[in-house]
């Protein structure tokens, strides 16, 4: 955690706080030998940041005092993620392996994961053995493929997924969740968005970044398509968008990419 307080000039005022998606944020009392409050605070109480904190900076631009410090390591000027935040694309498999919108949309989030310098994971849901899916979606710009047996699922409606999958994206933390447009990523999107309280744009025509808040600045149609507006997730996490995928290009594979394959289990890690 490189997010830091300064106590001696945090005014108490909690603007932080609601801007903090992972609940990172709270206000408590000095701790003895602490700073004193500066002389405009409204409250003795201090901000705190606790271990939950994924470094993302939404909080650091609405502290008027300039309070919220991103102590970087020297030499770094991204925020590089963890390999559990990032950006996820929720994967389709078919008959044969990955969907093509699926390599679609990895593309394009491999495009967005250089852009902000962090983790792409993607995660599938097989019944069956994946094959040669897992390597597949790392040759598409994976850095890690997250298995979840959905064996216990419906694999058309994605009404089971909803509980199966919000657990695991609350651990996560990812900062986006891209899905393929499908009648599956129809029913899994909003409830899943739902579960985490997370705002979700669907469908989407297009993607692109906001740097100075790592916000996804989602496209999507007006007016019976005559127009195109933009939407952002303003104070949740994670950003989630339905992404159209007939006008996204198709990836180039790299059969020499390297990626981590993890089988993640539900009743280990929960
Ligand atoms: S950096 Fe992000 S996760 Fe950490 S306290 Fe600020 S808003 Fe919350
Ligand atoms: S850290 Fe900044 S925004 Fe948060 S309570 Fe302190 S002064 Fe207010």
């Amino acid at each position: 955690m490189e997010i830091r307080i300064l106590e001696e000039t945090c005014t108490g005022c909690e603007l932080c706080i609601p801007s903090c998606p992972f609940g990172a944020l709270t206000m408590e009392d000095r701790l003895p030998g602490a700073p004193p409050p500066p002389p405009d605070s409204v409250t003795a109480k201090v901000a705190r940041v606790w271990e939950s904190c994924v470094d993302c900076d939404l909080c650091l631009p609405v502290c008027p005092p300039v309070a919220i410090l991103h102590d970087r390591p020297e030499g770094t000027a991204a925020v590089p993620s963890t390999p559990g935040s990032g950006i996820l694309v929720a994967g389709d498999l078919g008959p044969t392996g990955l969907r093509p919108s699926t390599r679609r949309v990895l593309r394009r989030a491999r495009e967005l994961a250089n852009t902000l310098g962090c983790f792409l994971t993607c995660l599938l849901t097989p019944r069956v053995d994946p094959g040669t899916a897992c390597k597949d979606a790392i040759a598409c710009g994976a850095d890690r493929v997250l298995l979840v047996d959905a064996t216990d699922t419906n694999p058309e409606d994605g009404l089971g997924l909803p509980a199966l999958l919000a657990p695991i994206l609350a651990k996560e933390q990812p900062e986006i969740v891209l899905f393929p447009d499908s009648i599956r990523a129809a029913a899994l999107a909003p409830r899943l968005a739902e579960r985490l309280g997370a705002g979700l744009a669907s469908p989407c025509h297009e993607v692109d970044l906001d740097l100075s808040t790592r916000q996804l600045l989602q496209r999507v149609p007006l007016f019976k398509g005559l127009g195109l507006g933009e939407l952002v997730c303003a104070a949740t996490r994670p950003q989630m968008a339905v992404l159209r995928t007939h006008q996204l290009p198709d990836p180039m594979p790299d059969g020499s990419r390297d990626g981590e394959i993890v089988q993640w289990n539900l009743r280990a890690e929960i």
